[in-house]
């Protein structure tokens, strides 16, 4: 028997839960299915250290204002994904006041973000790199320091052993945040269940069937009894991480045509010695090296999960074919099509330099591993940290011309008629998940979304609207998110001064 359903998720990860939250609101007399492959909320890429839980706003990473041939900072990238991650704190402030979300504190905190260099050209970088942003109001309060008794005030652990004849540069923000995403997604999926969702743990899609009448069939399968189900929506979202390429390849819809996926691993280095911890407050971001893809920039991150701090630092890349942590090693392989392969070898050919620096990484020994760290903590020791391993990032490759094009941000893929979208990549990420979602909506329901926009623009109230060209608004919003979601300076995590001086 096939049942009805208005929508179906596909995926219990932040951005179908977040997308569910926003459609509970907007049509609540819509009925809403989600499925999720494994028997918890949140356990892929959305679980707290699958992922960095980093606030990206461009406060402080420094692949998002790039050094241009002449010497200037271009920062336009910077300015857009701030402007996005203001939507997000927008909709999480609302979810707050409205009862959506609990307790602001158990997901979002406050942190310095700290981008680190050294030696003198980067240096000199990273002063354009304040002199340009500091005058923006987005970025309003960023400072710029490069004095080593400063330097060793506000990183302590950074700071001990370290030898200064080799000049190092900060660019420090108060107003960053920590996000534990898996507590927020678990947070909105309460939300969902009680507003009436049913969400299917231990239930795989198997396969997107298109009707004559425009809606989708899922098929699914519950992996301990093997049932199968298939459940009848006149929308999908396929929220299912590195899982939405190959289900929306077996939709069949023309707009997945010529995409493929290169899959990378993570490994992060987490402090398991309390003392250290306490010794280091900031998410501290650093240069990739040259020609290092952007996702993997060293830094040194505070980490608030379940109420207490922690350490960690990478990411160190890996490789595997697999499209998720819990995924198959055939998902690769599983994913060629003909309409995919020549973009897949075009960047083969390429992008050898991030064949190279995979390779470079993978040989990288434990021992290896903990020298890299020694750029960040001078006397970091083995003993200090175990490795753990990392969410699966499923890099997007778009057909170009006669090969292809790796991209290393995200992607909404949606049908022409809107009855299905999915979301391709991962970068910036679960940061920008609103206005991904705010997306998808818009291109899926363009006739109920003007009907939308007054109840959205209560949840965003700068929606259509640029916060970097409106001084005001910005103001108004950033104080009331700030408010709401706890993230005033009083809850800043306390970087107590340590007479720790230039050791
Ligand atoms: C190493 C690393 C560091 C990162 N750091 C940051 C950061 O600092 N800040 C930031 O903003 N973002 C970061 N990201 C990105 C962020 O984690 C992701 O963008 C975000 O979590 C993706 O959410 P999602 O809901 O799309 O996917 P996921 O959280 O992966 O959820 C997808 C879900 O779909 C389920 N699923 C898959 N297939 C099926 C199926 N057939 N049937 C049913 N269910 C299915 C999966 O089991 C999974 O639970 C990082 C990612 C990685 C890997």
């Amino acid at each position: 028997m096939t049942e009805k359903t208005d929508v179906v998720l596909i995926g219990a990860g932040i951005m179908s839960a977040t997308l569910g939250a926003l459609l509970r609101q907007l049509q609540p007399d819509w009925s809403i299915t989600m499925f999720e492959r494994l028997d918890a909320a949140a356990p892929e890429s959305s679980d707290p250290w699958n992922n960095a839980g980093t606030g990206h706003s461009a406060l402080c990473e420094l692949n998002y204002s790039p050094q241009q041939a002449d010497g200037s900072v271009d920062v336009s990238k910077a300015v857009d994904i701030n402007e996005r991650f203001q939507v997000s704190r927008q909709f999480w402030a609302h979810a707050v006041e409205n009862g959506v979300l609990g307790d602001p504190s158990a997901f979002i905190n406050p942190i310095p973000h700290v981008s680190f260099v050294h030696g003198a050209d980067n240096v000199d970088y990273l002063r354009k790199r304040y002199e340009a942003l500091s005058r923006h109001p987005l970025f309003e309060g960023m400072e710029y320091i490069d004095a080593p008794d400063e330097f060793a005030r506000r990183l302590p652990l950074m700071a001990k052993g370290r030898d200064y004849s080799d000049p190092v540069a900060l660019n420090w923000t108060d107003f960053g945040t920590d996000i534990d995403f898996g507590s927020l997604t678990k947070q909105l999926l309460a939300y969902l269940g009680y507003s009436g969702v049913e969400i299917a743990f231990g239930n795989a899609v198997l396969d997107l069937d298109k009707q004559s009448d425009g809606s989708w069939n899922v098929r699914s399968r519950n992996t301990r009894t093997g049932a199968t189900r298939t459940v009848n929506a006149k929308f999908v979202f396929v929220g299912a991480g590195g899982y939405a390429l190959p289900l929306l390849q077996k939709s069949g819809i023309k707009e997945i045509k010529g995409f493929a996926g290169f899959p990378v691993s993570g490994q992060f280095l987490r402090c398991t010695n309390p003392e250290l911890i306490q010794q280091h407050n900031a998410k501290v971001y650093g240069k990739a090296a040259v020609g290092a893809p952007p996702m993997s920039v060293p830094h040194l991150d505070t980490r608030v999960i379940n109420g207490r701090a922690g350490l960690l630092f990478g990411p160190y890349a890996g490789w595997t074919p697999k499209f998720l942590k819990d995924g198959k090693l055939t998902d690769l392989v599983k994913s060629v099509r003909a309409g995919n392969l020549t973009p897949m070898l075009g960047v083969g050919v390429t992008e050898l330099g991030l064949v190279k620096y995979l390779v470079s990484e993978l040989l990288k020994s434990p021992a290896g591993k903990v020298n890299t760290m020694e750029e960040f903590i001078p006397r970091a020791e083995g003993p200090d940290w175990e490795l753990i391993t990392a969410g699966q990032r499923v890099q997007i490759i778009r057909r170009k011309g006669v090969g292809g094009v790796l991209e290393l941000g995200t992607a909404v893929i949606a049908a022409g008629d809107g009855s299905v979208a999915g979301l391709l990549g991962a970068s910036p990420g679960a940061s920008t998940c609103v206005s991904a979602m705010l997306d998808v909506l818009q291109r899926c329901f363009p006739q109920e979304y003007a009907g939308w926009t007054p109840k959205l623009k209560e949840m965003v109230p700068s929606l259509g609207v640029k916060l970097s060209e409106n001084q005001a608004l910005y103001g108004e919003v950033w104080d009331w998110s700030n408010k709401a979601l706890h993230l005033t300076r009083d809850n800043l995590v306390d970087n107590t001064p340590t007479p720790a001086g230039v050791a």
